[in-house]
């Protein structure tokens, strides 16, 4: 086929060399990945999104009153927001995703702080499994961040311990629901109570909760302890559609209590001789593609669409934590309430039983199940937050399960025994470069061995090798 001048390569020819890079990606649909991605398992849904997308492909979301349809279709998306988290008079936006809503929720509540007549550095007071987030937002924007630790154990903290650290350079509270590293809800309600007396504003990041928790109790998953808009001292909460939204990736909802500091979020600048900018979100000119295909699968499931589809998820978190829980050497850790469990060495089981969970997710992969990598970390106060392995559990789970637990059995059993001691650091650290060309070159990345890295070296260094680590991998390739 010739190319439509003035086209160099003929569609098709574009669209092949798409999907042969495509080809090594791990598979976003059927369950085999339990982390980044969140797949309803409903094909029509996908086809749905993606003609929503295409009809506002042209469309600039920088101005809703030149594109109006921009406008109606995030404002049906803060209803619907308003009615799962129980907030009538909530405002706010879509925006791109978790990390915006956050940043915009720090955003806000510091010029609010300031506003108030809050003087010298404004501080953010989180616990340590708080989304990584906000500690961005907080280095973006130029804030402190005072971190308390939590229970190790218990993957959360006791609300006291937080709260007696509230003063006047406090400008924001965090607390999750769930907390994304252990998937344990945090005592949202009497932090806000005594957020709100100290008069600090209180953000519930439910940004991997906040489309299956409103549904998780009439799902049959049981209670939930109380963590939105009806909360007392709530005043803003992050929900992403991108995740149990069912949404494709790019929207997230951020919606606020309190007219004044939803406001605050803003961006406004009339002292420059281009159009009047005014900006509810971190970027200027923006898709409206995200959001409309956001819209259109909120629109067509509806509430009762998601309870059916929490159903699901409630049934496949609980098998996935009944087979975790029969294997020796493993561990549930704490009480995660919702589809997010971390799966820690058993630390009541003896040496020659325990199961190391970074050995564990490479042995599981192996048999065709992904699972997520997370570190663990000593905390300010000598605590150690053991290392861990994270299951997101979704609807097409359950489609998988059976399948999903001979693997983590038969994972476990290959490497049950050769756990390390929790304190031990590998003897010769690999080289961050020549790990990130192995991945990049022949498709295998070792896991183990970053997150070994990670373990063992300072944070600053640690970090810096992460970005060496991508930057390497996303290099143009050769040839
Ligand atoms: C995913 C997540 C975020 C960040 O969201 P992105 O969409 O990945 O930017 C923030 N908080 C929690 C609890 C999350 O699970």
């Amino acid at each position: 086929m010739t190319p439509e001048p003035p086209l160099q390569v003929d569609a098709e020819s574009v669209l092949g060399r798409l999907s042969a890079y495509r080809g090594s990606d791990a598979p976003t649909h059927g369950g085999r990945v339990l982390s980044y991605v969140y797949d309803s398992g409903l094909a029509g849904l996908d086809e749905l999104a993606a003609r929503a997308a295409r009809e506002v492909q042209s469309v600039n979301g920088l101005d809703p009153t030149t594109f109006p349809s921009v406008a109606l279709l995030e404002g049906d998306l803060v209803s619907f927001g308003r009615a799962i988290l129980h907030g009538p008079d909530a405002v706010g936006s879509v925006t791109s995703g978790g990390t915006e809503s956050c940043l915009l929720a720090v955003k806000a509540a510091r010029d609010s702080w300031r506003a108030r007549g809050g003087h010298g550095r404004p501080r953010i007071l989180l616990a340590r499994t708080a989304h990584a987030a906000f500690v961005k937002a907080a280095a973006y924007l130029d804030l402190d961040v005072d971190v308390v630790p939590v229970d190790p154990a218990a993957g959360t903290f006791a609300a006291g311990d937080l709260t007696r650290r509230l003063d006047e350079a406090t400008a924001l509270v965090v607390v999750s629901a769930p907390a994304y590293p252990h998937g344990v809800v945090d005592p949202v309600a009497e932090v806000a109570a005594t957020a709100l007396d100290a008069g600090v504003p209180c953000h519930v990041d439910a940004c991997i909760g906040g489309l299956v928790l409103p549904f998780w109790e009439e799902a049959g998953g049981g209670p939930v302890p109380a963590w939105d808009f009806r909360v007392p001292g709530v005043t803003s909460i992050s929900a992403d559609l991108h995740k149990y939204g069912y949404a494709p990736k790019g929207s997230s909802l951020l919606l606020f209590a309190d007219r004044d500091l939803d406001r605050a979020r803003y961006f406004a600048l009339t002292d420059w001789p281009g159009y009047p900018v005014v900006n509810p979100t971190a970027l200027g000119s923006r898709s409206a593609g995200a959001l409309a295909a956001a819209w259109a699968v909120t629109s067509a499931l509806g509430a009762q669409g998601y309870v059916a589809l929490t159903r699901r998820v409630v049934a496949a978190t609980a098998a996935v934590r009944a087979c975790v829980g029969g294997i020796p050497g493993l561990a549930v850790l704490g009480d995660p309430t919702g589809p997010l469990l971390a799966v820690v060495t058993d630390p009541g089981a003896p040496e020659e039983d325990r199961v190391d969970p970074h050995a564990w997710a490479g042995a599981v992969a192996q048999r065709g199940f992904v699972l997520q990598g997370q570190p663990g970390l000593v905390q300010a106060d000598g605590s150690r937050i053991p290392r861990s392995t994270h299951l997101t559990v979704t609807p097409v789970t359950a489609q998988v399960l059976d399948d999903l637990c001979t693997a983590l059995v038969a994972g476990a059993d290959e490497v049950r025994g050769r756990a390390p001691g929790l304190e031990s650091v590998p003897e010769a650290l690999p080289d961050p470069a020549l790990l990130a060309r192995a991945a990049r070159d022949t498709g295998e990345l070792d896991l183990a061995a970053v997150l070994g890295l990670i373990e063992a070296l300072p944070r600053e260094a640690s970090a810096r090798m992460l970005v060496d680590f991508l930057a390497t991998f996303t290099e143009p390739r050769p040839g």
